[in-house]
């Protein structure tokens, strides 16, 4: 059978060599069944495998299909609030253990591309840009919390000046560089993750998309093709899952963001933009995140429709944000234009936990999940194997329903992110 193209992409140009797993067909039983190939459920097979367990994963369309093989490729440290936020919700103590979390998350990725020798360029260095004088308060203050709250000593304030030596752009004034945060190829990272998996002895699956479920004692997943009979399940189709599973869905919130990657532009010119070769994420709060890639063309992402519609002049819309960040861009061609879902919740931080005895589930990074997606993997599998407190960590993080249910949460939030776009612009 042909194989599922990815979307395009330039990740999806760039794909290292990469195996075509079967199609799920007949009866299977299995220890564990995980449902998503993407980070959060590729990490849980293989790190269910280590642990001995037999583990199938089926996964829809191509392994790195959905968000995992799209995305912008930045490592970052903390969640989507910060860690003062992160505190009022689940206390000083649950807080401390999900900030320790995140951090094994970085290195818990960091691990897994040396140990399995996946190229992916993975590299560190990450700055938060400011645009106007209140960010660069933020970032004193962001500084600060981690600095003094959690003894992290990685982060360095830039003042206009020394910006430059990282981001050659006019419309920063300061910024905050991270050693600890960084980027890399997320498809590859993910398709590094799958041979990993295979060569454990996982039972990888694609083109098997399950249809129905059942999460009962005896866990059933049914795709076309056939079924799978497992003691565990793991939901790890996130943004992609589409409503299988209605008590989860109404969880998240799908957003709809895109990225666009310029012609190569030769070392020197790239460079010229990004000298020290870090991700780079501005702080309005419908941000830019752009990077270089190995091959030296620039990396844009912004711009979200949470309407979920593609936007029709998308690709220059997203292109006059390029070229407001990088003047001397405006004569650059544009070579690949793509957009992902990203699952936001309520809160921005991710939901992970139980959906019966038997089902564990993990979605909502709110634009974390590069990292956060293998931590939760891991927790999956330690809870599995009988050792649930990590898990419990996240699973005691307070979440609601996104306000109207499926139907009228995508109007109620426009309505929101409207009110903070026009903040952005004062
Ligand atoms: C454009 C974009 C930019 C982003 N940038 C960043 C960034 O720079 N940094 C960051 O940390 N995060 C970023 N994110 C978010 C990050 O990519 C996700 O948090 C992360 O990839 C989630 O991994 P996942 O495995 O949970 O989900 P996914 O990677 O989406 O994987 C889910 C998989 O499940 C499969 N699936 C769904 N339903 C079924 C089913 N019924 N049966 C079988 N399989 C199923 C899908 O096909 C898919 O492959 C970005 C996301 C997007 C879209």
């Amino acid at each position: 059978m042909t194989p599922v193209p990815f979307p395009r992409s330039w990740y999806a140009d760039t794909a290292n060599p990469h195996p075509v797993h079967p199609v799920l067909e007949g009866e299977r039983r299995c220890d564990v069944c995980v449902v998503g190939g993407g980070y959060t459920g590729l990490m849980a097979a293989l790190e269910l495998r280590e642990r001995g367990y037999d583990v199938t994963l089926l996964e829809a369309e191509r392994v790195g299909w959905g968000a995992s093989g799209r995305n912008g490729g930045q490592i970052i440290t903390g969640y989507n609030k910060p860690m003062a936020d992160v505190e009022r919700r689940v206390g000083r103590d649950d807080a401390r253990a999900l900030w320790d979390l995140n951090e094994e998350a970085k290195a818990l990725l960091a691990e897994r591309v040396e140990r399995h020798a996946i190229r992916c360029d993975l590299t560190w260095g990450y700055v938060l840009a400011a645009l106007k004088e209140r960010h660069v308060a933020e970032l004193a203050g962001m500084e600060r919390e981690l600095r003094e709250g959690y003894g992290y000593d990685r982060c360095e304030r830039l003042d206009r000046e020394r910006m430059a030596a990282f981001v050659r752009s006019p419309g920063y004034i300061g910024g905050l560089y991270d050693a600890g945060s960084g980027h890399l190829h997320p498809l590859n990272y993910a398709l590094g993750l799958a041979d990993a998996a295979v060569a454990a002895g996982v039972h990888l699956f694609e083109r098997s998309r399950a249809v129905a479920l059942d999460t009962g004692p005896k866990p059933l997943v049914r795709t076309p093709g056939g079924t799978v009979r497992a003691d565990h399940l793991v939901l790890a189709g996130n943004a992609y899952m589409n409503g299988l599973v209605p008590a989860l869905s109404g969880m998240i919130m799908p957003v709809a963001t895109y990225m666009l990657t310029t012609e190569p532009l030769g070392a020197e010119r790239a460079a010229s933009l990004l000298p020290a070769d870090v991700a780079v994420s501005d702080m309005n709060f419908v941000l830019n995140y752009f990077r270089r890639t190995a091959d030296h063309r620039l990396l844009f992402g912004g711009g979200v429709s949470y309407s979920g519609l593609d936007h029709p002049g998308l690709a220059q819309a997203l292109r006059r944000k390029m070229v407001g960040v990088f003047p001397a861009l405006k004569d650059v061609r544009t070579d690949q234009v793509w957009g992902g879902h990203v699952a936001i919740t309520v809160n921005r931080l991710p939901h992970i936990g139980r959906l019966t005895p038997t089902t564990f589930f993990a979605h909502g990074y709110s634009g974390h999940g590069v990292a956060l997606a293998g931590i939760a993997g891991r927790v999956i599998a330690e809870a599995v194997a009988g050792t649930a407190e990590r898990l419990d960590v996240f699973a005691r993080i307070p979440h609601m329903p996104f306000p109207g249910g499926p139907m009228l949460r995508t109007p109620a939030l426009v309505l929101a992110m409207l009110w903070f776009r026009l903040r952005d612009l004062l």
